[in-house]
């Protein structure tokens, strides 16, 4: 029976890189056929990725009852499909809070407080004695360039830069930082691209005591690009809060120049947002200065207001 490795909903470049490098480690150390999965549509700066080194697409995989499964990059439930918990869990890779997902045999476990899951998929490479192909230490290099907003996210360590020079030793890739940033020119691409679009990019929905929070990240070169859409975008947050049974949809549009976020607000009870940040929000929004990371600088400080 094959094992089928994922990332979370809404899959981003950690998500979709892990899936493919777990696949791989695996298959060469088990017997049983790993096989990288994704739950949706694949983001620009992912298809970057994964064009620049030749990856393959992942399959998408919706449902999972009956299955076996390796997660990477989460263990929220609601970031997993509705029928995760009839799936038998056989490892996790993360680098995130520990999450509500439970498991009803043993299971491996490599979680880190470090800036991506890639780094730690790295670190499990090193330990287990395997070399990682040419082509997916590129594709992990930016997973991780990505994750920590090539390092200046408050979220990356040590670990996580020796990972990337390591990493771009072996995928030959001399000037990491500059390709690093075409991957981010291409993420902060915002043409075209509907209210609804924009919302979800890196939507992600968060069980806080009895309530249900959304929080979407936008990174980019330059928030400024999205001045004129705010009315827009706001309007949108507030539908998607109703469809979504939402007590808070947060907007992060996080300026990588600038290194802070304007953060967008639609609550029930915007007081809630207001205190975890202590800030008074104007036009339902504020600057957070320095925050650049929703998992380090926003959900622990969002969190215990609903507890
Ligand atoms: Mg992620
Ligand atoms: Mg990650
Ligand atoms: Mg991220």
């Amino acid at each position: 029976m094959s094992v089928y490795v994922f990332g979370h909903r809404n899959p981003d470049s950690d998500s979709i890189v892990g899936a493919i490098a777990i696949s791989y480690l695996k298959n060469q150390l088990e017997d049983e056929e790993y096989i990288p999965a994704r739950q949706g549509d694949i983001s620009a700066e992912t298809e970057f990725i994964l064009n620049k080194f030749g990856g393959k697409l992942p399959e998408l995989k919706t449902s999972v009852a009956g299955e076996k499964v390796y997660l990477v990059d989460s263990t929220d439930k609601p970031h997993f499909q509705d029928d995760i918990d009839e799936a038998t869990i056989l490892g996790i890779i993360d680098h995130h809070k520990l999450g509500d997902i439970m498991t009803s045999t043993p299971l491996e476990c490599w979680i880190r407080p470090i800036g991506c899951s890639n780094t730690v998929v790295k670190e499990v490479y090193d330990a287990m004695g395997v070399a990682i192909p040419k082509d997916i230490a590129g594709m992990m290099m930016l997973a991780i360039l990505s994750d920590t907003v090539i390092f200046k996210s408050p979220t990356c360590t040590k670990v996580d830069t020796k990972a990337v020079k390591e990493l771009a030793k072996i995928a030959e890739i001399e000037d990491y930082k500059a390709l690093a940033m075409e991957m981010f020119i291409v993420k902060s691409a915002t043409e075209g691209a509907s209210a609804r679009s924009l919302n979800t990019r890196d939507y992600k929905a968060f069980n806080m005591g009895d309530a249900k929070v959304g929080i979407n990240q936008l990174e980019m070169i330059d928030i400024s690009a999205l001045d004129e859409r705010k009315v827009e975008i706001y309007a949108d947050m507030v539908a998607m809060k109703e469809e979504e049974g939402l007590h808070t949809m947060l907007v992060l549009l996080t300026d990588i120049m600038k290194e802070g976020s304007q953060l967008l607000c639609v609550s029930d009870d915007a007081s809630k947002i207001e205190a975890a940040f202590d800030k008074k929000l104007e036009n339902n929004q504020v600057w957070l200065d320095g925050v650049l990371s929703r998992k380090k600088q926003v959900v622990p400080f969002v969190q215990p207001q609903f507890s």
